[in-house]
Parts: C-alpha cells; structure tokens; sequence
C-alpha cells in the first residue's frame, strides 16, 4: 500500500458529523458554532464565486493572515485551492512583519487576506513594507485595518466575519457581501449594530442575533450580485 492507496482508503472511512467548528462573534460574548459538511460545501462555493472577479488561479500565491482558530480562512482558502491557487499562512500580530516581508519579496501574493490592525500599523510605520503590500493586486483586510493602510497609501477593501457568516468583497463593487442562501443579516435602527439569521439548513442556527461586527446594510452593490451587502467602514 502507498501513499496514494491510504489516501483512498480514508476517503471510505466514515465522515466524523461535523466539517468543523467555527467561532461566532456575538455582541454579548464569542460562541462556539459547529459546521456541517453542507454547509462548508456552500460555503467554499459562495466564496469560489466571490472570487471569480479577482483574476485569481493556477499557480496564484494568496497569502493569510489569521489567528489560526477561525473558520473564514478555511472556507476561503478551500476556494482558493479549488481556482488553483496555493495559500501562504501568517500570523495575525504586529511581529508577523518579518514573514510577511519575506512572502511578499520572495513569493508575491495576487492577494493578501485578513490584515489586521495591528499588523497593518507595523506595515504602515515601515515605508519599506508599506511600498510591497501596496505592489498587491488585492489586499483584503479587516475593517479596523483599512484606514490604517489608507494612510501609508495602500488601498484595501474590508473582509469580516459576521458572526457565523463572513462579508467579503467582490472585486468590482462598493460592498462586502455575505451569502444570501445561508445567512440574512438586518441592521438595528439608528445604529450601525447589525443581526444575522441563518437558514434551517446550517448546521449552528440564529435568529437575528446582534453580532459584534458592525457595518451598515447596503441597499445592494454595483456587481449586481444577489443577497446581502455591508458597508463595514
Ligand atoms: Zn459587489
């Protein structure tokens, strides 16, 4: 038996019940919200679609910033590895500069996913780094992280988790989107607090619940997708 023989093995192994757990972001607290393998199928083939206005495939570096315990960089990377694309992983802190030079030098990115504040604040106070991430055709960085990277003259549109769902751009309009066939969010009057409800079908179900991201519920976006968009600035 090689290799490839264990490997085809397993896929006859029966499946645990669950893709995995994910972390929701509630406004009163974080809870724990488990995928279903459905659900992670939907999830990897909204985002698939998401990206297909990026210009993103075969042979395409897309680098990660992330904590490691989040759901969104495996629904994304899923879809990135699915256009042909390879992922990079990188931390989430200020410190992670050092390895995001080095990607960025040696293996350029198409596109950088999930820049956080603190890390885009270590980018926008190096002109050095600040001059490579601007070179990225696509940088995608939580909503906190934008106006930091707007000041050292990187453009970079905001990606978040919302809750159980993630907003992600497309490549062509003003919003953030979040799937529409999983997931319905609504924003509280006078405010920029925003609920979310999820289909019967998801695996972790709410029913407009107050998650800790905020935004403001766009009327729709320019690219004419279906489904929900938000404003996370
Ligand atoms: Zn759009």
């Amino acid at each position: 038996m090689n290799l490839r023989d264990t490997l085809s093995a397993n896929l006859t192994l029966p499946r645990a019940p669950l893709a995995g757990v994910g972390w929701a972001e509630l406004a009163d607290g974080r809870v724990l919200a488990p995928i279903g393998w459905a659900d992670a199928e939907a999830d990897a083939d909204w985002a698939r679609s998401m990206l297909a206005g990026y210009g993103i495939g075969r042979g395409d570096h897309c680098l990660f910033a992330t904590t490691g315990s989040e759901y969104w960089p495996l629904q994304l990377g899923t879809a990135v590895t699915r256009l042909g694309a390879f992922i990079g992983n990188i931390g989430a802190a200020a410190h992670e500069d050092r390895r995001l030079s080095v990607y960025l030098r040696f293996l350029p990115p198409k596109a950088v996913f999930g820049l956080t504040e603190a890390l885009a604040a270590t980018v926008a106070g190096s002109a050095e780094l600040a001059a490579l991430v601007a070179k990225v055709p696509h940088v995608l960085a939580l909503p906190a992280a934008v106006p930091v990277l707007a000041g050292a003259g990187i453009t970079a549109r905001a990606i978040s988790p919302v809750g159980p769902a993630l907003a992600l751009p497309c490549a062509d309009g003003d919003g953030s989107h979040v799937d529409g066939s999983q997931f319905s969010v609504a924003q509280l009057p006078g405010t920029r607090s925003v609920t979310v409800s999820t289909t019967a079908t998801r695996e972790f179900r709410l029913a407009g619940a107050e998650v800790s991201t905020r935004g403001t519920v766009l009327p729709g976006c320019a690219c004419g997708r279906p489904g929900p968009a938000l404003n996370l600035l």
